[in-house]
């Protein structure tokens, strides 16, 4: 199968390019899309056969449910089977946008979708295209992240062409992603709020506005099994392997440094993911192409956007081992802790 990408630039190309990608969803195909958040891998998601599509190109876990995505409130009700007053306090507050609601669902929801579960995962993307084609579909879209299982998620068109050449017929290039982190998904099934998997609607945010709100504790590492099946899986993982510093950001530059060295004494083509301050402490002793720099310290919506191009783009490098600077998991912080480390494999020093 030849994939192509089309640019949504232009207005009237722009409507007959999302006509045509309703057509390809409404008949059981795939088109790839962008989102506020990462790329998507849609398919229609009520239709079994065409979700199985979605794992095969992925190589995706059966048990690993796809999020469904609508462009509207009443698509919502066409899927949940209750939308209890927390969803609805979360869907005023944040959607559309990048959050992801657990609910209880409908039997319309294919099990094939859910791995079984009696819940559903709905998302209402904000991005401009992705509305565009759902409403075109005329259906929920279920999407994953548009790269093969395990790797990292892809934040722009040229990435996802990488991992799913020859595997989906179209995808619909929108540029790079806004948040370049997968979306908050809260689970609204039980009394408390739970937050899944951390993305851009921060703890703080949902805290704001729900009162209370928990933490999976699988998501700060405790060797328990995660709510969301899919974080249990080896995720964003670069080829070589990348350990984390974590501590002060002052202390950050002389850390890599000592650690840099180190690491080339034992022969190691050391590549580094950091922020600009790090990254400037070592030119010079790191070649250009292996230092990543993911922005200022604290920068966080820069360093979110730019964390998977770069572990992508380490691929194509020699390096062989990999280092990266962690921070504080206030605000959108935990999100990108949380790649990082899973990334890394927990693989972490402190400084
Ligand atoms: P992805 O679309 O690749 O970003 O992954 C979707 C994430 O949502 C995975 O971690 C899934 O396990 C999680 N998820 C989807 N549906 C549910 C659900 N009904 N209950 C819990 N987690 C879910
Ligand atoms: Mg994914």
């Amino acid at each position: 199968m030849e994939t192509e990408i089309v640019p949504i630039s232009d207005s009237k190309k722009q409507a007959e390019d999302l006509a045509r990608a309703g057509k390809i969803l409404q008949s059981g195909g795939l088109v790839a899309f962008p989102t506020e958040t990462v790329y998507g891998l849609g398919a229609n998601g009520l239709d079994a056969e065409a979700c199985a599509k979605i794992y095969e190109a992925k190589g995706r876990p059966s048990d690993n449910p796809l999020i469904l995505h609508v462009c509207d409130r009443a698509m919502v009700d066409t899927i949940a089977a209750e939308v209890p007053p927390m969803a609805e306090r979360l869907l005023a507050a944040f959607c559309p946008g990048p959050i992801t609601l657990i609910l209880k669902r409908k039997d319309i929801v294919p099990d094939r979708i859910t791995g079984g579960l009696d819940t559903v995962g709905i998302r209402m993307p904000e991005h401009m295209v992705a509305r565009a084609m759902i409403r075109a579909a005329g259906v929920p879209v279920a999407a994953p992240s548009a790269n093969i299982s395990g790797r990292p998620s892809p934040t722009t068109a040229a990435s996802v062409l990488r991992d799913m050449r020859g595997r989906i017929p179209l995808i619909l290039d929108g540029g790079p992603c806004h948040f370049g982190v997968e979306s908050t998904i809260v689970d609204c099934t039980g009394p408390v709020a739970t937050i899944l998997r951390p993305g851009a609607i921060t703890r703080e945010m949902l805290a704001e506005v729900l009162g209370g709100v928990k933490l999976d504790p699988a998501i700060v590492g405790a060797k328990v099994v995660p709510k969301a099946p899919g974080m249990k899986y080896k995720h964003y993982a670069p080829n070589a392997p990348m350990t984390l510093l974590e501590g002060a950001p002052s202390k950050m530059p002389a850390a890599f440094r000592r650690q840099v060295r180190l690491l080339q004494g034992e022969g190691h083509r050391v590549g580094v993911l950091a922020s600009h301050e790090v990254c400037e402490a070592l030119r010079g002793l790191v070649p250009d192409e292996l230092l990543a720099d993911y922005g200022a310290q604290g920068d966080l919506l820069t360093i979110a956007s730019r964390i998977y191009e770069s572990l992508i783009a380490f691929n194509d490098t020699d390096a062989d081992v990999l280092l990266g600077e962690g921070m504080s998991d206030a605000g959108l912080g935990l999100a990108i802790m949380n790649r990082l480390h899973k990334a890394s494999g927990f693989h972490s020093i402190p400084v």
